[in-house]
């Protein structure tokens, strides 16, 4: 993961206010602290390497000020808890590096072909799973797709894009809109679907021009989101929801990762599965964390995590208990533990 750097497919004249948020994050440990009222000799601090901190305002707005277990602060804060190591922890937990169709393309399922439409994020979280993936070596720029779409094109199994990353809104509306526009052009592609975290950590990212792009696709354009936590999803976060669902063909899931410490009781689990349904959004998945080194204080057990997803069950509606899931390299579909 890289921090955004200046390149032709991030210059767009439409969307300052998202790009500003962008250009305005919090790049360093410090400033976290600080923006949050904590000394920034607290205790939990922990130099970084090559996964620096990288919060947005909008998102570091919603932490509660001088709480250093605030479960927002900690899916961003790089901490020593980090230098930890465990049996199974490694740089590619996934073994995504013998997916890859050609470079910046993973097909892992059939059907379904995965495109990592950029590199960047709009925050980095400290459990990613990708944090240590060799986006260098992925396409930049719309132009260096044109080998990956004319292959997809050509491919009749398939008949589902997903854009993932990275974050695939980070970029700018016009070229997302010549991508999208490619697609569409694939008459075997029944779904375009857009693993993004943006409109929850950036709201202001709904812009007229992406939920006109998505209307223009015509078929249904599944977004999956990621949030966590019940307290990421303010009046700011419900707009852009409230925008996107506007398009019609537009369908909001979300995914949530199991994370000790930010959203492993039965209480906060509920909480967010109620306030998804109020914005609009399926509980969609819940991942079992992948064992990525420097996640390892994440961690929660299978066992713990079954139990709480059975009390879940026990205490909501069947549609707004998401899937408990695993990623087992070399499966041909995510395994389901409950
Ligand atoms: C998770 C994932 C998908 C999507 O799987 P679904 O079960 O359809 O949500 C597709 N491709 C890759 C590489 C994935 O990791
Ligand atoms: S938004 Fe997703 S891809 Fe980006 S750092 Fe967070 S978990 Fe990783």
């Amino acid at each position: 993961m890289q921090i955004l750097a200046t390149s032709p497919a991030f210059v767009g004249p439409t969307s300052t206010t998202w790009r500003e948020q962008v250009r305005t994050a919090i790049r360093s440990t410090e400033g976290l602290l600080k923006a949050v009222g904590l000394p920034p000799n607290h205790e939990l601090y922990a130099e970084v390497g090559e996964f620096p901190t990288f919060a947005p305002l909008p998102f570091v707005q919603r932490m509660e000020p001088g709480n250093p277990t605030d479960p927002l602060l900690l899916q961003v804060l790089p901490t020593r808890w980090e230098q930890q190591t465990g049996e199974g922890y490694s740089n590619d937990p996934l073994h995504e590096s013998n997916v890859g169709r050609s470079k910046g393309v993973l097909q892992k399922y059939s059907g379904r072909v995965l495109l990592i439409a950029t590199g960047v994020c709009a925050i980095h979280c400290r459990y990613c799973f990708r944090r240590h993936f060799p986006y260098s070596a992925a396409p930049k720029s719309i132009d260096e797709w044109s080998a990956e779409l004319a292959q997809i094109a050509d491919d009749p199994a398939l008949s589902e894009v997903i854009l993932s990353g990275g974050d695939p809104l980070m970029l700018v509306d016009e070229s997302l809109r010549e991508l999208v526009a490619r697609v569409r052009t694939m008459p075997q592609i029944r779904r375009l679907r857009i693993h993004t975290r943006l409109p929850i950590v950036i709201p202001q990212r709904v812009t007229p021009l992406l939920v006109e792009t998505f209307l223009q696709y015509g078929k249904p354009v599944v977004v999956v989101l990621h949030s966590n936590h019940p307290q990421e999803l303010d009046a700011e976060v419900l707009e852009a929801c409230r925008q996107l669902r506007s398009a019609g063909n537009v369908t909001l899931l979300n995914q949530a990762v199991l994370l000790r410490g930010i959203n492993d009781s039965v209480e906060t689990l509920v909480a967010l599965s109620q306030r998804l349904m109020e914005f609009g959004i399926l509980p969609y998945y819940l991942h079992q964390l992948d064992r990525v080194n420097g996640s390892r204080h994440f961690e929660v057990s299978v066992d713990r995590g079954r139990e709480l997803v059975s009390e879940m069950r026990a205490a909501l509606p069947g549609y707004l208990v998401p899937r408990y899931v695993q990623e087992l390299p070399g499966e041909n579909a995510k395994t389901v533990l409950l």
